[in-house]
């Protein structure tokens, strides 16, 4: 069924004594046998058969992006784990799998560099679930948030407006009830989230460096509240948006840069489905780790547009009120927090 995955896992086990792992030469070999919907894969599909085009879409979107240059070489222990991952979930999946192949599918689209891909690659099997009796105490404070969020219409409406936006039709539905929200920690330098099917995925090791930051500058517990809270709004509709967007194509693998038109890209400062939903909700796309950094941050408005989100009414975010800090550049499809990515070219 993957025939390309099989090729793939062929070709590294051909040469165990390469160093660096050429892809160049390997895809153009492939070409020939390439699918012609090799960008396809159906969200609303059963178990095997998505994961196995999940697995293949790996592949043929590092071939589609122009970004992963096929005349690089590539350090053959960061490829390793491209494999490993690959071969590993042939037959079945754990969830941590899972995850770290979504979080993958996601990442091979990047705009982004040699080192970045080398890099991320290399972490990509850092990506672990947190089980709930390791996790922090926040976020029992977190989940209990996320239900109120997706209790509130005014919510449900700004997803599901901006998603009808982007795809320029009234087709987007969801019951958030529905979607699983899952913690994760891992290695990969400022990963916030990313989404998958029906599951959104926050990164805890994100929040506990928001957290470190507040704790040096002596923030109490309940401004921590108010801004953790904020950020992971934040989290909550980018991750959302791509969701809704890809459920609602039934394409696990669309990307809103495919889906917005000549008009729409000259409305949209980002196009990015995720950060479109980020402005609206806050006219910025805020960096809240950085924010809480800056003498002058004023919790004030963010605490009022907290206690109108609860009373269930998206308010007008004044981020220079705030002085809050934007954040620094943007890479579609992952959340990344880019500050702290050293490889970023
Ligand atoms: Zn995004």
């Amino acid at each position: 069924m993957s025939q390309i995955v099989d090729k793939f896992i062929e070709y590294y086990e051909s040469s165990p004594d390469m160093k660096q792992f050429d892809f160049g030469i390997f895809l153009k070999n492939e070409i020939a046998t390439r699918s012609p919907t090799f960008r396809w894969l159906s969200y609303n599909c059963d178990e095997s058969l998505f994961i196995a085009q999940l697995r293949e879409c790996i592949i043929t979107n590092l071939e589609k992006n122009p970004n992963f240059k096929n005349t690089d070489l590539y350090r053959k222990k960061s490829i390793e784990k491209l494999y490993n991952i690959l071969k590993k979930t042939s037959c079945n999946i754990t969830e941590e799998q899972l995850a770290q192949l979504v979080f993958l599918l996601a990442f091979s689209k990047a705009k982004t560099g040699k080192l970045h891909f080398e890099n991320t690659f290399f972490l990509s099997d850092s990506i672990q679930i947190v089980q709930k009796k390791d996790r922090l105490d926040v976020l029992d404070e977190l989940d209990k948030f996320h239900k109120v969020l997706i209790s509130l219409s005014s919510v449900h409406e700004l997803i599901i407006d901006t998603c009808n936006e982007i795809l320029e039709m009234r087709i987007a539905e969801i019951d958030f009830a529905s979607v699983r929200l899952k913690y994760f920690d891992s290695f990969i330098p400022g990963l916030n989230g990313f989404s998958g099917r029906d599951i959104i995925y926050i990164s805890e090791r994100e929040i506990e460096a928001l957290i470190n930051e507040m704790n040096v500058r002596k923030f109490s517990l309940g401004d921590q509240l108010t801004i953790l809270k904020l950020n992971f709004f934040r989290l909550f509709i980018h991750e959302s948006a791509h969701l809704v967007i890809r459920k609602s194509s039934n394409n696990m693998n669309i990307s809103t840069p495919e889906l917005l038109s000549e008009s729409q890209k000259k409305k949209y400062s980002k196009f990015e489905a995720g950060f479109i939903i980020e402005n609206k909700a806050f006219n910025d796309f805020i960096d809240w780790e950085e924010s809480v950094k800056e003498k002058d941050i004023n919790l004030e408005p963010c605490k009022l547009y907290l206690d109108q989100l609860i009373s269930n009414k998206i308010g007008n975010f004044d981020p220079k009120l705030a002085h809050t800090v934007k954040r620094q550049s943007i890479i579609t499809n992952c959340d990344f927090n880019l500050r702290k990515v050293k490889y970023f070219e």
